[in-house]
């Protein structure tokens, strides 16, 4: 039968039993944050449009679409494209700055683009991510790589590829476009048709392309590493030394530039081995200038934002399995105010508890309780029978003290 009403392009659903297994993998999540001594931060869906068109790129980059509208009284607002700014406007308008000089935040969340959807592209997808406040040491950016990788070793993510760079200050990095744009000019008409566009906009941003031709040329242009000063090169050594001492694998990836102005330093990403096109699974890097920008004190920071569709496909986690403890069974509308009041007592005593309303006859209940996979079935008539399904063992208990010590006991 077709549905009256279809989801949004680029929008999915999450139904179970996948939605058990994302509250596993964000429990999980969720746990190494805190271990690793993260809070968890929460900011609203919606925000200025400006937010994110001045400060992060949005728009001004011909790749990155995002939901905005005006609403009824003329406000500009956007769903939220990233959350990086979103992190950072909270962190200035909360003052959090002054209290937390070391502030290190993670989140999980939704986000919206209005990119063209294709496989491993959605328009609606999700993030865990992390953002670190208050230093610009080499060591912070080691601390985030090697949270990156806990958080895959965790979900069983086993075959990535760590790609990591450094980009300098921002006066390297004027450099190194200057440097770009000239070698890009030399090679213009061999570009890609977005590539072509971005040379005048974000020559940077054409180091990113996936398009066919585009790669020898990328593969050819001159890479921001004879442009770093001897500071930047040390510190970048200091940071793969201590990536060798974790025994956590990375590629050098000279190529890798982020392409908006506040990223400095340290940038990386994780991907898959395999060369498909979305393989991606977590980009970062730092951004000492940001906070500044948007109006707080000078602030180095650094974060990462992983997508979680693309870290449930390639997890190996074993999802736990699903056993409903007790079944109850009842047919007869006379007992159900007693059933619901076993029901209340086994759920404050923690067992996990179904209970067929549709009144099939016992028979069937009996079956249904099988493929459900439950250990117990409490068949309530006039008596309670509470029947272990593996072992055939069936006693008649006359309350629930009865039946409670019975459960116990199996
Ligand atoms: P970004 O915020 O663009 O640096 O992306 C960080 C990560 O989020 C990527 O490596 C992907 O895993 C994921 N991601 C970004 N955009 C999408 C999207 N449109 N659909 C699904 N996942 C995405």
């Amino acid at each position: 039968m077709k549905s009256k009403y279809q989801k949004i392009k680029g929008t999915f659903d999450i139904l179970p039993p996948d939605t058990r297994l994302w509250k596993e993998i964000e429990n999980i999540l969720h746990n190494i944050s805190q271990q690793f001594s993260y809070e968890e931060i929460r900011t609203p869906s919606v925000e200025s449009t400006n937010l994110f068109q001045q400060n992060v790129g949005y728009e001004t980059d011909v790749s990155k679409e995002m939901f905005a509208w005006e609403d009824q009284s003329k406000q500009q607002i956007a769903l939220k494209p990233e959350m990086t700014a979103p992190v950072v406007r909270a962190y200035i308008e909360s003052g959090f700055f002054r209290s937390n000089p070391l502030c290190r935040l993670y989140y999980i969340d939704s986000f919206f683009r209005r990119e063209k959807p294709q496989k491993g592209r959605q328009r609606q997808f999700n993030q865990f991510g992390i953002e670190a406040f208050g230093s610009s040491s080499v060591e912070q950016d080691v601390e985030v790589i090697l949270m990156a990788s806990t958080c895959l070793k965790a979900l069983s993510i086993n075959e990535t590829i760590l790609h990591i760079n450094n980009i300098g200050s921002p006066d390297t990095r004027t450099k190194y476009e200057q440097l770009l744009t000239k070698y890009f000019l030399q090679n213009t008409k061999a570009l890609s048709n977005l590539s072509q566009k971005r040379l005048h906009s974000n020559p940077i941003r054409i180091l990113d392309s996936k398009e066919k031709e585009d790669q020898l040329i990328i593969q050819n242009a001159p890479t921001i590493k004879e442009l770093l000063t001897n500071t930047e090169k040390t510190d970048f050594n200091v940071l793969l030394s201590n990536l060798d001492a974790l025994n956590i694998k990375y590629e050098e990836s000279p190529h890798l530039v982020r392409g908006l102005d506040y990223y400095n330093g340290t940038t990386f990403e994780i991907t898959t081995k395999s060369d498909k096109s979305q393989n991606a699974l977590c980009g970062g890097g730092r951004y000492d200038f940001l906070v500044e920008q948007m109006g707080g004190p000078p602030t180095p920071a650094i974060g990462f934002a992983a997508g979680m569709e693309r870290m449930i496909i390639e997890s190996n986690h074993e999802m736990q399995k699903n056993n409903i403890d007790v079944y109850i069974s009842c047919n007869d509308l006379k007992n159900s105010t007693k059933c619901f009041s076993i029901m209340q007592h086994l759920i404050e005593n923690d067992y996990k508890v179904f209970f067929d309303t549709n009144k099939k006859s016992v028979k069937n209940q009996m079956k249904d309780a099988i493929k459900r996979n439950v250990s117990f079935v409490l068949v309530v008539d006039k008596n309670m029978t509470i029947k272990n399904i593996k072992s055939h063992e069936e006693v008649v208990v006359s309350d629930f003290q009865q039946l409670l010590n019975f459960l116990k006991t199996q």
